[in-house]
């Protein structure tokens, strides 16, 4: 008979009738090996019982009175009588029912084979696996049943008849091409044997066979697995294993009955369409198991003996994963507590289809066995399985598929340009020159020297984004370094340094009202003029012109910026991480073009000085004249800076005040408008396809909302200038008050304290200039601070540039101490 279908490939060795593979190679085919198939989650079913139906050997002498089936043959009621019972069951019950899913009495092979096999056997074509076990006493029909007899094709049992159906299906799909493998394994005691070893292509085992698990199932490596393309190539596979079976049980000395056999048969269905990458696989268990008679019965000592502890242990094992399987509540099933179980790992419930034959013999003497052997049937009963479709990918075809569909989809990509007078469009992926190339070009982007970057094809606009990224990270990394140098950032989880700078500063634009000024508190959380673009810039110009406008309206030789008026006694630095030879040598500039410098002596005012009092006037009096002589220019640009702030800081006020109006306003528009949309909700007859269609009310109100958004943001903006305006402002009247002070006392000492032999010095042509004296004296009388620095600077700031800060404080409280303590001397000079 010529086969219809195509055998594909096989994977394992050897070709022809026979290709059995190696033991390093062999066992059931585990699935991830089919094609280089790759596996998806199978189509899962419902829930499904196991099918358990008992055969009852045919007996003249069946025990008509004790075994009684129901009407519709699926149920078994066994009666003991009373008398009997003593002797074949040590138990006070005398009835038994047992529920199932077919009884097969005096049934023939063919019936039996329709009734259990046909199914499982069919379905197992359409992906789902199957396994169908005989259970029962030896003797009772279990491998009459599953084999059947070899010499009369009529009394075939299962496998034979299994095998039949999967070819004659293959032959009804011409649509597919359907592999068929075989395999024959044996279990005795707890080792394993390969029934189709004998096979010439097998060839002898090294290392004996193991069961091995892995995501895709379990598989006995080292078992021979025999492709077989057409229906008598199986059966001789068959019979090969039964007469090796047999051979078995004698040269081996082993009793048949004792051992289980597992064929399996395995199915790998591909569709002929290539297009189709799907293929399913399954495989059929035909499991004849060992005689289930209890120990005691055998009477068997010494090697017997050993042989029925196995064969019970591993039934009491399978029976304790079936008990397990059937309890819902287990989630651990003890498969591998023996060999059988475990090679049935993934053939017991499961996602399979599964079928339990228990073979029962009829006569009153094999009752206590039968009722055993039907116990074990409807433990089986509660089992249930899933069964699935173990469906697949082809890796190979859907490489292929996919290449045939890019090839399409770049000619058609092709077309496309050409039409669009597009040419040379390349659509391979970007090298690294290329991908440098777009990375300059966004470069160049962003610094404005090139307007625009063409677009060309989708990989490149993902390209051109990627270095937009790696580009934004790179300067974002450069701009957090050049702050790091400059100022102290503050971490973002520390909470408390947060806080303080939230409560100091501004909140949030979309959020809440903006707190009252207090022309404090402005100076944190924004960020210094140098670093605001734009408007913030412009106003910071704007602020500095008024201010340089002021101070040159009185006759200021130079401009008066805020860094001019930057003294190196002030307690708020502008320029942190400056170093200390820098802040003096800025110092001495100051001194020397400041317009705020204390006039010449040989001004007209100084002239003019009243003679020196006895006694020095108080404090505040002297101040007063202080402020209309020499501290007349530093009083003047102090006054001024002082009237800018408070202007600055009324106006800050009023705009808040402002901002909470609007706020006030939004909310309550806000309120209005969610009033009028409720409204137009709760009515619904302006809905109309999906457009909305407004009342003039609402649309008035909505212009409101974003003219008042626009206002809340224009005030803001304007609070935000004029707080930083106030901060720069604040800083700049603490200094001129400082300044005034620090003059003041200067003064104060020079013209009631210091002995008159020492002003001589400062007489015109000295080098000493007013108000320098203290310090220039202090400087020349005590020990020379620049040296000290350096020598200090020498000594300790190899620590580092944090240390800068430490050294200045320690220079600085010095130098004022050395300054009080020549003071001291000076006024302890006067006295006497
Ligand atoms: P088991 O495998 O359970 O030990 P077997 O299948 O070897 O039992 O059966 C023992 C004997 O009984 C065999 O000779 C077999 O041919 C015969 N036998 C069993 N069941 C039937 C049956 N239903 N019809 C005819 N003969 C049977
Ligand atoms: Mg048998």
């Amino acid at each position: 008979m010529a086969p219809l279908y195509t055998v594909l490939q096989p994977r394992v060795r050897g070709s022809g009738r026979c290709t059995g593979s190696g033991p390093a190679t062999g066992g059931p085919l585990p699935p991830h090996r089919g094609s280089g198939a790759t596996r998806r989650p199978a189509r899962m079913g419902t829930r499904k019982k196991v099918h358990a139906f008992v055969r009852v050997k045919p007996t003249d002498d069946f025990a008509h009175e004790m075994i009684k089936y129901g009407d519709d043959n699926k149920s078994i009621d066994i009666h003991i009588k009373k008398d009997l019972q003593k002797g074949v069951v040590n138990n006070k019950q005398t009835d038994w029912s047992f529920k199932l899913d077919g009884v097969l009495h005096n049934a023939s092979q063919d019936l039996v084979y329709e009734t259990v096999a046909k199914d499982v056997v069919a379905q197992a074509l359409d992906g789902y696996n199957g396994t169908i076990m005989c259970y029962g006493q030896t003797g009772a029909g279990k491998t009459y049943t599953m084999t059947g007899t070899t010499e009369n094709y009529k009394h075939r049992g299962i496998l034979p008849r299994a095998l039949q159906q999967v070819f004659r299906m293959i032959e009804e799909r011409p649509t597919h091409a359907i592999t068929v493998r075989v395999s024959y394994l044996e279990i005795y005691n707890e080792s394993l044997f390969d029934l189709l070893s004998t096979l010439p292509c097998v060839g002898p085992s090294v290392t004996p066979m193991t069961i091995v698990e892995n995501p895709q199932g379990v598989f006995i490596k080292g078992l021979s697995v025999h492709l077989t393309s057409q229906e008598e190539d199986a059966f001789s596979l068959l019979f090969e294993g039964e007469t090796n079976r047999i051979i078995a049980s004698h040269t081996m000395n082993k009793n048949s009955s004792r051992s289980h056999c597992i064929f399996t048969i395995y199915v790998e269905a591909h569709s002929r369409t290539l297009s189709d990458e799907k293929y399913i696989t399954s495989k059929i268990n035909l499991v004849d198991l060992a005689g289930s008679e209890r120990l005691k019965k055998s009477g068997s000592e010494g090697r017997v003996l050993k042989e029925a502890t196995y064969i019970n242990k591993s039934l009491s094992f399978l029976e304790q994963a079936i008990i397990a399987l059937g309890d819902q509540k287990r989630d651990h099933i003890p498969f591998r507590q023996c060999k059988l179980t475990h090679a049935l790992k993934d053939s017991l419930g499961g996602n399979c289809n599964m079928v339990l034959l228990t073979n029962i013999y009829g006569e009153a003497s094999q009752l206590e066995e039968t009722l055993s052997s039907l116990r074990f049937a409807s433990r089986m009963k509660l089992v249930t399985t899933e069964p699935a479709i173990n469906e697949k990918y082809d890796a190979e075809r859907m490489v292929k598929n996919l290449e045939k569909e890019l090839a399409l989809l770049k000619q058609e990509l092709a077309i496309h340009d050409s039409l669009a007078n597009r040419t040379l469009v390349n659509y391979d992926p970007m090298d690294e020159i290329q991908i440098a190339e777009i990375n300059s070009q966004v470069r160049r982007y962003l610094e404005g020297t090139l307007d625009e970057i063409d677009i060309i094809n989708l990989r490149q606009i993902q390209e051109v984004f990627n270095q937009f990224r790696v580009v934004l990270s790179q300067q974002e990394q450069e701009v957090e370094l050049t702050l790091r140098r400059k100022y102290t950032l503050i971490d973002k989880n520390d909470f408390a340094a947060i806080s303080a700078v939230q409560k100091a500063g501004l909140m949030d634009v979309d959020g809440h009202l903006v707190g009252e000024p207090d022309g404090q508190g402005f100076g944190l959380g924004v960020t210094p003029f140098s670093a605001k673009p734009g408007k913030k810039a412009k106003s910071k110009k704007m602020f500095k012109e008024q201010l340089s406008t002021s101070a040159r309206k009185e006759g200021a030789s130079s401009p008066v910026g805020g860094k001019d008026l930057d003294f190196s006694t002030s307690k708020t630095q502008l320029t942190p991480s400056s170093k200390e030879g820098d802040v003096k040598d800025m110092l001495m500039r100051d001194r020397e073009t400041s317009s705020i410098e204390p006039l010449p002596l040989d001004s007209p005012k100084e002239e003019l000085r009243p003679p020196r009092p006895s006694t020095p006037p108080p404090k505040p009096v002297a101040f007063e004249d202080f402020k209309n002589e020499r501290g007349s220019e530093i009083n003047r640009i102090f006054k001024e800076n002082k009237s800018i702030l408070n202007e600055r800081r009324k106006r800050a006020s009023e705009t808040t005040q402002r901002i909470n109006a609007i706020k006030r306003e939004m909310d309550m528009t806000k309120e209005a408008l969610n009033f009028q949309k409720s409204l137009r909700e709760k009515q619904g007859k302006y809905e109309n396809k999906g457009l909305m269609i407004i009342d003039e009310e609402e649309f008035l109100l909505i212009l409101k909302l974003k003219d008042l958004k626009k206002q809340y943001r224009t005030e803001y903006q304007d609070l935000r200038d004029l707080k930083a305006e106030i901060q720069y402002c604040q800083h700049l009247v603490d200094q001129c008050r400082h300044r005034l002070l620090m003059e003041f006392d200067i003064w104060y000492n020079e013209s009631f304290f210091i002995p008159e032999d020492i002003q001589v010095s400062l007489k015109p042509g000295s080098s000493i200039r007013p108000g320098m004296v203290p310090i220039s004296r202090i400087v020349s009388l005590g020990e020379d601070d620049q040296d000290k620095f350096s020598q200090l600077q020498q000594t300790e700031l190899p620590e580092g540039p944090d240390s800068i800060s430490f050294y200045n404080a320690k220079v600085k409280t010095e130098q004022k101490h050395n300054y009080l303590k020549t003071m001291m001397g000076f006024q302890q000079a006067h006295r006497k």
